[in-house]
């Protein structure tokens, strides 16, 4: 394994008796890479990340973080990295300063260390105005903060982050997001999320993954040229003068580099048309000297370049549906813990199965 690599599965597959949650999951994530791991619920997400941080065994395949396989020494690879489930461990009944030094116990960190660590964990996660409030007391968002926190007090080089901003509102989801920006400049980190704004916003590479496989892996703008289209959306006036959608279709589907054109439902008194036009293209100019040409009151033209999210939708088609299924299929009991409960280190036994 080249020395920077700092997290590397290995061909990974998982069943849950009659589940397979992962199969044959292989990515690796470079030092100081923020990685999106993204994909529709029941993708595999957390599963991969439970692997990882050594919460779980895998049916197959090899797990390494920091070079040190997951297995073989599960100790090393949890001092190496940061992890914050989705829910994070927390307990409810303590103050947040409480907590942190709990936390920096377990972890073996002396007084000194702790010190240092807890200034910048408290710069980092904004946690100055509610270091004496009990955590029971504190919303969501700042939960997750606290989460992130322990996730960061023995100053880890690598963070895994398991849907942060799961069950947030807007503002929460953004000030944590901010707070993995600035955690991420000087960080290796793999956060999984099915929200692709945020993987927009934190992350300039993806892992995107749908049924237990990597169905795309690389830098945004890769992933986002694969639509292969580009989107424009002409709206001219319904007025009787005006054109039908037939003649519309016919002299907008003429034209160079349009590929489809079909009717979007009217809005006030714009006629509407979608088209697909070649990647890359930009045909804004031709669509209004058609227009001039032809007579149409144009209303409304736009272009939208390729979009992460229509390829998202392409490569997981789907998903959702199959997890359903496979969780009836199998009588899944949830893996989800309630916010007061600590990860626990080994899983339900009906979850193993070589
Ligand atoms: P994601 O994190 O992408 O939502 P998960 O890794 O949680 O996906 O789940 C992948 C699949 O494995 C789903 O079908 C889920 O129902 C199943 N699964 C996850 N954990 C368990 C478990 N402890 N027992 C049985 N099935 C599970």
């Amino acid at each position: 394994m080249a020395t920077d690599v700092m997290i590397e599965a290995e061909s990974l597959s998982k069943r849950f008796g009659n589940v397979r949650a992962l199969d044959g999951i292989s990515f690796q994530v470079k030092k100081g890479e923020v990685v999106g791991f993204l994909g529709p619920n029941g993708a595999g997400k957390s599963t991969t990340m439970r692997i990882l941080t050594c919460f779980l065994a895998p049916t197959g395949g090899t797990a390494r973080v920091n070079g040190i396989d997951v297995f073989e020494d599960p100790l090393a690879v949890r001092g190496a990295i940061g992890y914050l489930p989705q829910r994070a461990p927390l307990y409810t009944d303590m103050g947040v300063l409480e907590y942190l030094k709990f936390v920096a116990e377990i972890r073996g960190l002396d007084a000194p260390v702790f010190r240092k660590n807890l200034g910048k964990v408290i710069d980092v996660c904004g946690l100055a105005q509610v270091l004496n409030a009990n955590i029971g007391t504190l919303s969501h968002g700042y939960r997750q903060r606290v989460g992130l926190g322990q996730a960061l007090l023995h100053d880890p080089q690598i963070l895994i982050l398991d849907e942060p901003t799961a069950d947030l509102d807007p503002n929460e989801k953004a000030e944590v997001i901010r707070h993995i920006q600035q955690i991420g400049e000087d960080r290796t980190v793999l956060l999984s999320t099915h929200n692709l704004s945020e993987v927009e916003q934190a992350c300039a590479r993806a892992i995107i993954v749908s049924k237990g496989k990597v169905v795309a892996d690389g830098q945004l703008e890769e992933i986002r040229s694969r639509t292969g289209s580009v989107r424009y959306v002409v709206g001219v006036d319904e007025k009787a003068s005006e054109p039908s959608f037939k003649e519309l279709e016919a002299s907008l589907g003429g034209l160079k580099g349009v590929k489809r054109v079909s009717a979007l439902p009217q809005e006030d008194s714009a006629q509407l048309v979608e088209l697909a036009g070649d990647q890359d293209s930009d045909l804004r100019a031709d669509i209004f000297r058609l227009a001039v040409d032809k007579g149409w009151t144009l209303l409304e033209l736009h272009r939208e370049s390729q979009s992460l999210d229509a390829v998202f939708r392409d490569l997981t088609q789907g998903d959702e549906a199959l997890d359903r299924g496979r969780k009836t299929e199998a009588s899944a009991p949830s893996k989800k813990q309630s916010s007061a409960e600590p990860e626990k280190s080994s899983d339900s036994s009906n979850e193993e199965q070589s």
